[in-house]
């Protein structure tokens, strides 16, 4: 690995792998070291060449390789700044290959959801009534600032979370909050056998066309459900469905890929994996499928069974806001 893109030779075979974080926690870039001791194998067959989240890589680094020079770019990270537009722009035309990796990328993610706010909203939560905030000369954010050496141009904020094939072509799409790391290195191993499905933007890898209620072990009673209650007020029953315990749990709603990771650890699943089959609206695909599972005879008694969940459209779209129907608040 090298932080200097003119010093990198491919060694006959390698592959170069750039990885970048946008509107993201972090966590992506975390889960490329879930493939644990496979960063070996990695390393022996693909050199580095953009990772700022490990690395002291430059943008001008990127800018100074020739078009197409990546051949695998994992980009996390939806889209909220013009900083963020301007490197998924670069790292698209240096990369042949630009995936959106992780549920930020692919759907908005977590910071989707304050598209619900506008950002007068949010800067004023930000930077101004904020309890624990000490802010007595009322400073935002501005986007140019002028030094000694001279006018500085400062990334602006968007009106909205965008994801990254709203900006530019992706050619996959890795889901997740974050990606599995053994669904990452099932699809980096393909990647390095050329073995990867025919480019399309709307092809996801790492993950299968089934919900987490296809594999996850718990057991389906067929009962219906009273009430709902959060998971800090009540120990779930072992090995019997979430859903049915009244727990908001979204498996059914979701792309499998995870294991079914959460509910076998006893938690609900919130949804990381985007949605399953052909839906884009997560949603309503579990608000269709709570339909079917909630004891109420009238309408009026189903409204007050659903009223009980709190935050429903975080609830629901908790990863996914950016591709529903409502994405943004009008
Ligand atoms: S709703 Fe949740 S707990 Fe129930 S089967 Fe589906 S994933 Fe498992
Ligand atoms: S169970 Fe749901 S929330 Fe948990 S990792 Fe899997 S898809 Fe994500």
């Amino acid at each position: 690995m090298t932080t200097n893109g003119a010093e990198i030779d491919r060694q006959p075979g390698k592959l170069r792998v750039g990885m970048h974080w946008a509107s993201s926690c972090g966590g992506c870039d975390i889960s490329l070291l879930e493939i644990g001791e496979h960063l070996l194998e990695l390393i022996e067959v693909a050199d580095i060449v953009f990772w700022p989240c490990a690395a002291d890589f430059k943008y001008r680094t990127v800018a100074d390789y020739p078009d197409g020079y990546i051949d695998v770019c994992l980009f996390n990270g939806g889209i909220r700044s013009s900083e963020h537009e301007r490197l998924a722009r670069l790292l698209r035309r240096k990369s042949r290959t630009l995936v959106a990796y992780g549920a930020c990328a692919m759907d908005g993610g977590i910071p989707a959801l304050a598209n619900l706010k506008s950002p007068r909203e949010i800067y004023d939560a930000v930077y101004h009534s904020n309890p624990t905030l000490h802010n007595p000369g009322h400073v935002e954010p501005k986007t140019q600032w002028a030094t000694p050496l001279g006018e500085l141009d400062l990334p602006g904020m968007y009106p909205q979370v965008l994801r990254l094939g709203d900006i530019v072509d992706v050619d996959y799409q890795i889901p997740g909050c974050p990606p599995v790391g053994a669904q990452v290195w099932k699809v980096l191993q393909a990647v390095v056998a050329g073995e990867v499905p025919a480019r399309n933007s709307a092809v996801r890898v790492g993950c299968d066309n089934r919900s987490v209620c296809d594999e996850c072990p718990r057991e389906k009673r067929k009962t219906r459900i009273k009430a709902f209650k959060r998971p800090h007020m009540a120990v779930p029953e072992p090995n019997w469905c979430l859903l049915e315990q009244g727990f908001v749990c979204l498996g059914a709603s979701t792309r499998s890929g995870c294991g079914a990771q959460c509910p076998k650890a006893e938690m609900t699943c919130r949804g990381c994996y985007g949605s399953a089959g052909l839906s884009s609206d997560q949603g309503t695909a579990m608000l269709s499928a709570l339909g079917s599972v909630i004891d109420a005879v009238t309408e009026d008694r189903a409204r007050e069974v659903v009223d009980e969940i709190v935050d429903p459209t975080g609830t629901f779209y908790r990863f996914s806001l950016a591709s529903s129907a409502l994405k943004a608040r009008r």
